[in-house]
């Protein structure tokens, strides 16, 4: 997997995407990943790249020319089109999802918009899909993709760990992890669930999946309505939520 970023401040990338797994796994040559500087494709001796808009209003907008030839320096050499992404808030919303979908591509440009944006002729002409981290504006595309890249990134065999490390994670499948302990067997006079020292597979396994309901109805009940379950599991989470009503009126 490929990842090539444009963007006005490579060194914030290179800081993050450079260390932990992430780093390792390109060391390792697992994952590629590329910074293009849009300054560098500017021709004033300033490496000025943004202007005012036509709409009036404040701040400045990206140019579209260095944006494309930035683009152009990679994408024009190759015989196929790169998929590429633009970091924008007004783009759809990134999930666990579409993080599985980008994980099966080959290569993607990302391109970081700053200031009030890009011009939306470049746009156009070279972006595939939007993608925004949330509803929420931040100054740059770099941290949304930084996240992006972290979360696909680790989708990709032999970038974690262990195999299967992701797959029971929260979202996966559309349902929030278990609680984890690790040693101290107790601290702060809490002790480890019994069940997890028992040495009996199939019951961890179903502590874990029936964990795995709880937390979700707990703490994003949104997720439960949309996840596929079983008759089984829902009649779980039935149960489970007559129970703690019940507790709640004894209260
Ligand atoms: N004027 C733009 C608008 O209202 O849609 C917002 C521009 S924002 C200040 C500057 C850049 O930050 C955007 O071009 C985009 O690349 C990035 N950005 C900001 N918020 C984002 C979000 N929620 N998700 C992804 N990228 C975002």
């Amino acid at each position: 997997m490929r990842f090539d970023v444009l963007t006005l401040f490579p060194g914030m990338l290179e800081a993050v995407l450079g260390d932990s797994i992430i780093g390792r796994a390109r060391r390792a040559g697992i994952i590629d990943i590329h910074f293009t500087d849009i300054r560098d494709y500017t021709k004033n001796k300033h490496r000025k790249v943004d202007d005012y808009p036509y709409s009036g209003g404040g701040g400045m907008l990206m140019s579209p020319e260095p944006v494309y030839k930035a683009y152009m320096s990679i994408a024009g050499g190759l015989s196929y089109k790169p998929y590429t992404v633009y970091m924008s808030p007004q783009g759809s919303v990134f999930t666990q999802d579409t993080a599985v979908k980008l994980a099966k591509l080959d290569h993607i440009v990302i391109l970081c918009g700053h200031y009030e944006g890009i011009d939306q002729r470049v746009l156009d002409e070279i972006v595939d899909a939007e993608i925004s981290i949330g509803d929420f504006v931040l100054t740059g595309g770099e941290i949304p993709a930084m996240a992006v890249i972290d979360t696909v990134s680790r989708l990709i065999p032999g970038v974690l760990a262990g195999s299967g490390s992701y797959e029971n994670e929260s979202h996966f499948k559309g349902l929030l992890e278990h609680p984890q302990y690790t040693r101290p067997y107790e601290w702060h006079g809490k002790k480890v669930p019994d069940v997890l020292m028992s040495g009996n597979h199939a019951l961890i396994d179903k502590w874990k999946h029936e964990q795995s309901l709880i937390a979700t109805y707990e703490k994003r009940p949104d997720m439960l309505k949309k996840a596929w379950i079983t008759e089984e599991d829902a009649d779980f989470v039935k149960r489970y939520s007559e129970k703690r009503e019940e507790t709640r009126n004894e209260d």
